[in-house]
């Protein structure tokens, strides 16, 4: 087994995986399954600091990320698709597959978005129903002010749409404070729990959007308007992965017991950039930089399979490249969640820093 030290899927505590292997009821039938859900989905409003409803839905982060724009989009919605890395682009791809016209606002791969850039251009244009926004944009490790960019386009009546899969938790999310109308999160990255489970947290204009559609949601699975009542009822629209919801408990319980979380991430994230730079690497991002994921760039003379490789074989330790616009291009230390502990930290350092030396 190697040491996981990529940005997702993360590390997985001990009570976590022998959470998943609890005993199992009949989620459909058993009451009290409903109210560990409910109860759960409330634990992660509290912790993303919302009244907003939130739901677990069973699948991988993507499934978030396409459930929302599939219950926002009517055909022919022109929706905003702030692009300044793969994610970020990938969203327009969501937005046209249910009927949309993505509006692509695409700036550089290498900082995170200026705000005052995107207020000239929205001066100009702001006929949108909602946007799209990538909090840590994974594969080049950049950070977007979603404290400052969700509030502007609520300013023009835009509703906001965050993936924050690979930052909340380790960056500080506020769902009230920065207005996000639907926030996706994923189990495997700053949560270490397995991947598998996504959850999404919808404000009331989110459910009116949904409610007030002329056109029904073209999916049942993505379609976030199925869970309405679910609780009252005792009516899931599917039976709930209800090992994986018990890790994904014990995962933000884990969370909810660990106050200095957010600091230690800066703190480790600060330490993971300067140690590189120190030694002659460069960062991938010249802004923006996340304390979930760094990006460096491979140096001249290697490879990113050397790297990778070597670091498997010498030190037991998984790092990652990348893919898309960076694929070869950049190495990437996930140091989030689980895997942000001064120890791993350590060890990634020290393994990549003798692998380059010249
Ligand atoms: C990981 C991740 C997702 C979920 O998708 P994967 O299939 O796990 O890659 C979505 N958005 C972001 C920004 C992510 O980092």
């Amino acid at each position: 087994m190697y040491k996981i030290m990529t940005p997702g899927p993360t590390q997985v505590a001990e009570n976590v995986r022998l959470a998943r292997a609890k005993e199992c009821t009949n989620p459909d039938l058993d009451l009290e399954f409903y109210d560990f859900y409910k109860e759960t989905c409330e634990l992660i409003s509290s912790l993303l600091h919302t009244e907003n409803e939130t739901l677990i839905l069973s699948g991988e982060g993507i499934l978030g990320l396409e459930a929302a724009c599939a219950s926002l989009t009517e055909p022919g919605d022109r929706v905003l698709v702030l692009d300044n890395g793969e994610f970020g682009k990938g969203f327009a791809d969501f937005v046209k597959i249910y009927g949309g016209e993505p509006v692509l606002y695409t700036v550089d791969y290498k900082n995170e978005i200026d705000v005052s850039q995107l207020e000239q251009f929205l001066e100009n244009d702001n006929n949108f129903k909602y946007a799209t926004v990538v909090h840590c944009d994974t594969p080049s490790g950049i950070l977007n002010d979603i404290s400052k960019i969700c509030p502007l386009l609520k300013k023009y009546q835009i509703a906001t749409v965050v993936d924050s899969v690979s930052a909340m938790f380790g960056e500080y999310v506020n769902v009230d404070e920065f207005q996000i109308d639907v926030l996706c999160g994923g189990s495997q990255k700053a949560v270490s729990a397995p991947a598998g489970l996504t959850f999404v947290t919808m404000s009331d204009t989110a459910k009116d959007i949904i409610k007030n559609r002329k056109v029904p949601v073209a999916s049942f699975y993505c379609n976030l308007g199925i869970f309405e009542g679910y609780y009252e009822n005792k009516w899931f629209p599917y039976t709930m992965p209800i090992s994986d919801i018990y890790g994904l408990r014990a995962a933000f319980d884990n969370i909810k017991n660990d106050p200095d979380m957010l600091k230690r991430h800066e703190k480790l994230a600060k330490k993971v950039r300067n140690t590189l730079l120190e030694n002659g690497f460069k960062l991938y991002g010249e802004s923006g930089y996340s304390n979930t994921v760094t990006a460096f760039l491979v140096p001249e003379g290697l490879t990113d399979k050397y790297i990778i490789d070597e670091m498997k074989k010498r030190y037991n330790i998984m790092i990652a490249g990348s893919f898309g616009a960076f694929a070869g291009k950049v190495i990437r230390i996930g140091h989030m969640g689980e895997n942000a502990t001064e120890n791993n930290v350590n060890e990634v350092l020290d393994g990549i820093i003798s692998i380059c030396k010249k």
